[in-house]
């Protein structure tokens, strides 16, 4: 069972970036799904471009170029910024 759900995460974190992600139903989430912050009035809802999650401001702030959005810069949660960082470094240039 837990191989399985590796299995199912690593296809998920293979394909970032590469097609849209299902997006996580905004009413149901409470919390970012980042840093568990709790939603609120002041703490808005965000979804990630990339993986589809929601997270807050604070863990949406950066933006990368997303294969299925014809490399358009999409907002992206911090995970994702930093797997997807971390496959093609040589196309951002950090600075
Ligand atoms: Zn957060
Ligand atoms: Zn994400």
């Amino acid at each position: 069972m837990f191989l399985c759900v590796l299995q199912t995460r690593d296809r998920l974190w293979l394909s970032l970036g590469e097609k849209a992600p299902t997006l996580v139903p905004v009413s149901q989430v409470m919390m970012c799904m980042n840093c568990t912050a709790d939603f609120s009035l002041t703490v808005r809802r965000h979804h990630c471009h990339s993986c589809g999650r929601i997270v807050c401001r604070s863990c949406s702030r950066n933006r990368y170029p997303l294969k299925y959005m014809k490399d358009r810069m999409a907002k992206v949660c911090d995970h994702c910024y930093n797997e997807l960082k971390k496959r093609g470094n040589k196309k951002i240039s950090v600075g």
